[in-house]
């Protein structure tokens, strides 16, 4: 292992040898006993994950706007009313497919950094018959979290589908789908799922499915197009084969494996684990006397960190850092872009990477010449990490 570099960004992540295994074990007819196994406990794994006993899964290959593209084209039909919680970049991407797939869409919108409050989101709702209303669970462009367990209950009363966008938060940061009454969860099996880049996963609840079903107008979409996929998924769980497009073998073998961690480790527990790092990460942060994005505590993610640079630091710090053994990702959201950069921590990654990484970050801070106290970072993320 000497040399390889920790990747620390928000996805994708570091994964687990035996997923590694499972990604490179000899492949399998998609039809073969074995597999069709493995796929229906993947399919009954990720209802529990997603906490939506309820939920209809669906496992197709593509990456994260796969499953964005897919909630929306098999809910919205031309003329759809579509309120956008913004809090970033990827609620952007929501908005652009939701007019794609031919929505209206409003915005309720917060400064950079910052999320709407409870109030200003249910004032919104009540502006027009919205169908869906889209909220981005953690917003990887500003590591801001949504408040979507108080959103998703304001839209079930006013009879308005939720989608979240949990593609950096699902199997990381608190998502209780049913309990929520959110109506479809999706991510992609690079972030906290713990999964190589090549799958979208998407679990659509029985009001998600019942307007799906009461559509007038064909899915916008060949690929996408839940009348394809459902009875795939559905006979996988049955333990039977069908077929519509190739499954990605591999890579629903290695989701089954880190579902299967991800409930051995329990999902209280894994929660409470991403705040604990988080917690640490953000004291060694601000201990080194950087700032963040996120404009208070309470706003921010718990699977990933969005320091501001120092005064007279910029992006080649990022280099300096990966020298010293940890790769950290640049800034993302285009009016902030060169001002600040990001710092994953989901999944497997454990404590020790943790420190290894704040270790590299005040490495890298030494080597662009910045005035600090070193081991600040380190011992301000220790307290945090020790129990
Ligand atoms: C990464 C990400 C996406 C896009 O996923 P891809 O797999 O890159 O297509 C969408 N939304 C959020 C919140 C993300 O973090």
């Amino acid at each position: 292992m000497k040399g390889r570099k920790l990747l620390m960004i928000p996805g994708p992540i570091e994964f687990d040898p035996a997923v590694m295994e499972a990604m490179g074990a000899a492949t399998t007819s998609h039809v073969a006993p074995e597999f069709v196994e493995v796929f229906g406990q993947a399919l009954e794994r990720m209802r529990q994950v997603w906490l939506a006993p309820d939920g209809q899964p669906f496992v197709v290959a593509g990456s994260g706007t796969l499953a964005m593209d897919m909630a929306v084209a098999n809910l919205i039909e031309p003329g759809d009313r579509a309120l956008v919680v913004n809090t970033g970049y990827f609620s952007d991407r929501m908005a652009a497919i939701l007019a794609r797939y031919g929505a209206e869409v409003d915005h309720v919108r917060a400064a950079v950094g910052d999320r709407p409050s409870t109030e200003e989101v249910e004032a919104a709702l009540g502006q027009a018959n919205y169908k869906v209303m889209a909220i981005t669970h953690v917003d990887t462009s500003t590591a801001v979290l949504a408040d979507v367990e108080n959103w998703a209950k304001l839209s079930c009363q006013w009879e308005t589908l939720t989608i979240v966008d949990g593609v950096c938060s699902v199997a990381g940061e608190e998502l209780q789908q049913q309990a929520w009454c959110v109506d479809v969860a999706l991510t992609a099996s690079q972030k906290a799922v713990g999964v190589p880049p090549g799958l979208a996963l998407l679990v659509a609840g029985p009001r998600a499915m019942e307007t799906f079903r009461r559509r007038r107008r064909p899915v916008a979409n060949y690929y996408a197009d839940w009348n394809s996929w459902l009875p795939v998924m559905e006979a996988y769980e049955a333990r039977r084969t069908s077929y519509f497009g190739t499954p990605a073998v591999n890579l629903v073998a290695a989701l089954n494996v880190s579902l299967g961690q991800i409930l051995a480790e329990g999902l209280e527990a894994r929660f409470e684990r991403h705040r604990r790092m988080s917690r640490a990460v953000k004291a060694a942060v601000s201990a080194l006397g950087l700032g963040q994005v996120p404009v208070r505590d309470e706003v921010a993610a718990h699977t990933l960190t969005a320091p501001r640079y120092p005064d007279g630091v910029d992006s080649s710090l990022l280099g300096h850092v990966k020298a010293a053994g940890a790769i950290l990702a640049g800034g993302l959201h285009p009016e902030i872009k060169g001002e600040y950069f990001r710092i994953g921590h989901m999944g497997v990654t454990s404590f020790g990477d943790v420190l290894a990484t704040i270790g590299a970050l005040e490495q890298g801070l030494m080597g662009v010449g910045y005035d600090f106290e070193p081991g600040a970072g380190l011992a301000a993320a220790q307290a945090f990490l020790l129990d």
